[in-house]
């Protein structure tokens, strides 16, 4: 195996372009797992740990955009205001250790169904900045999941930044696992609301082969609160709505049964973790985040 080691971002897409069956690295927390268990012994192992811009991120007016290798850990404490949703899902990922090392790029480039930041990012609504020597893409967070542990980079691509929209609203993310820590979601949710667009996002994790979006929850709730006047009033969101919300987030499952549940559990979970997410969220939308924005 030989192991390539770029020194800048230019080196890295050259590096890939040469050869593309060439396996990125960064924290190597899913990489190293793969190879010390056999199921994988690549020609070319790509280090990406001294391209120096893949560690770095950036707040600006409207996003973040967040370079591909910045450790769970740094999102924890540098953007928990900005980006809350992606920190909480931060939060529940295996350890400090892992923490430390494993990034949202590598979360991407496994692409795991269970990948605990894929939700809070298609609930905020973010974009991927993938780069080879051809040139730049943007691709919405909606298409980079394309099958079980597939995705849409092409075999000379890395992802350089995650462009991640700053919170306006309250967000939250909710996780089954068997125990509190060290474990690969069950089920997840996450849930943005963006009263600037008047909109609810939300993401699926481990309930169909891919991360989605329980798109008919949103339409069936982002129509509910409108025809309701809920985001001027701010009133408590009735039972018979988030019911209904949490029905059509368990209707978006399309789980399987496993070793870590059933697909029968993993339907009733989401549906729970969607109603109990909408509850939160609206609850700091009603008090501090919608007075806040009424002070404005
Ligand atoms: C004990 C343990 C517990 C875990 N628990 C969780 C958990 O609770 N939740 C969770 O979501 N995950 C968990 N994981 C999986 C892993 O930690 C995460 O997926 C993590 O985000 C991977 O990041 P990394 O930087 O270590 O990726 P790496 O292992 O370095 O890479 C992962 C994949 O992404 C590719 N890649 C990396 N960077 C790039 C790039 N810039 N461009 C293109 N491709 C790239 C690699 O080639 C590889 O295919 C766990 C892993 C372990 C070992």
């Amino acid at each position: 195996m030989d192991f390539l080691r770029p020194a800048s971002w230019e080196e890295a897409l050259a590096a890939k372009a040469e050869h593309p069956t060439a396996v990125p690295i960064a924290g190597g927390t899913d990489v190293m797992v793969e190879i010390n268990f056999d199921h994988r012994r690549p020609e070319y192992l790509l280090d990406l740990n001294r391209v120096e811009l893949l560690g770095e991120w950036e707040v600006g007016e409207e996003d973040v955009r967040l370079g591909a290798s910045v450790p769970y850990t740094r999102i924890m404490e540098h953007l928990r205001a900005e980006l809350p949703g992606l920190a909480l899902a931060s939060h529940t990922v295996a350890s400090p250790q892992i923490r430390n090392r494993g990034g949202v790029g590598g979360n991407l480039g496994t692409a795991s169904p269970a990948g605990d930041a894929h939700p809070a990012l298609l609930a905020a609504g973010a974009e991927v900045e993938v780069e080879s020597v051809r040139g730049t893409r943007f691709i919405p967070i909606d298409a980079f999941f394309t099958g079980v542990k597939r995705n849409a980079l092409q075999p000379d691509e890395l992802i350089k930044t995650i462009h991640v929209k700053k919170a306006d609203g309250p967000q939250q993310y909710s996780k089954v696992g068997t125990r509190n820590a060290m474990v690969i979601a069950v089920c997840a949710f996450g849930i943005a609301l963006h009263p600037e667009t008047r909109t609810v996002r939300t993401g699926i994790g481990s309930a169909a082969p891919t991360p989605v979006r329980a798109r008919e929850a949103e339409e069936f709730l982002n129509a509910a609160l409108e025809e309701g006047g809920f985001w001027d009033s701010g009133r408590i969101i009735t039972p018979s709505i988030a019911k209904q919300f949490a029905d059509l987030a368990s209707a978006a499952c399309n789980p399987i049964d496993d070793v870590r549940g059933t697909a029968r559990y993993r339907r009733h979970a989401v549906g729970i973790m969607a109603r109990r997410t909408l509850g939160w969220t609206w609850e700091q939308y009603r008090g501090g985040a919608r007075t806040l924005e009424g002070a404005a």
